[in-house]
């Protein structure tokens, strides 16, 4: 059989079995319900508070038929509110989710394969997952991943 090389900083771990990385995503998912989330008439201020609250440091946007339309970071919103001279904490209350959210996003589909949602997690600390009518699923995180990954490993070994 064909095996998997992972490149480390000093060597290759070599995987005789490959099956897990063609299993669904969906099987690994933090479903929707336990995902916290705005929605994209929220204010600013709104999303601020969800942010700190839960310690999260980018959360999902959805509209009002759990259709995902963006990422919202805390980063974002104290962008939106930085003047030239000082923060404009006023605006917080003026401006919409959907004004200042990243709303182009890479999603996967819960038959997508572990390996998929691998490849973009090597870059991202988690990606959303989404029914084929865009209906927001839940999200795939490194975290989820990398145990994954670890119990697969010590397995094998
Ligand atoms: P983790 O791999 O568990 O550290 O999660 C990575 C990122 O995924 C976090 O910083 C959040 O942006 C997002 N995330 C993880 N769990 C949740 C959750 N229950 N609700 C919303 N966002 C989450």
């Amino acid at each position: 059989m064909k095996s998997l090389e992972i490149e480390g900083a000093d060597e290759m771990i070599s995987l005789e079995h490959k099956e897990f990385l063609f299993k669904p995503v969906g099987d690994y998912v933090i479903p929707a319900e336990k995902v916290a989330n705005v929605q994209v008439g929220n204010n600013a201020e709104h999303a601020l508070l969800v942010l700190t609250k839960t310690g999260y440091s980018s959360i999902p946007v959805l509209d009002s038929n759990d259709r995902l339309k963006g990422l919202l970071s805390m980063r974002t919103v104290t962008n939106s509110i930085l003047g030239l001279a000082h923060i404009e904490y006023e605006r917080l209350r003026e401006l919409k989710v959907d004004e200042i959210m990243r709303a182009e996003l890479d999603t996967l589909k819960t038959t997508d394969t572990f390996q998929k949602g691998l490849d973009y997690l090597i870059d991202h600390p988690f990606i959303c997952v989404v029914d084929e009518a865009g209906v927001f699923q839940g999200i795939l995180t490194r975290r989820v991943l990398l145990k994954q990954f670890k119990k697969y490993i010590y397995n094998v070994i």
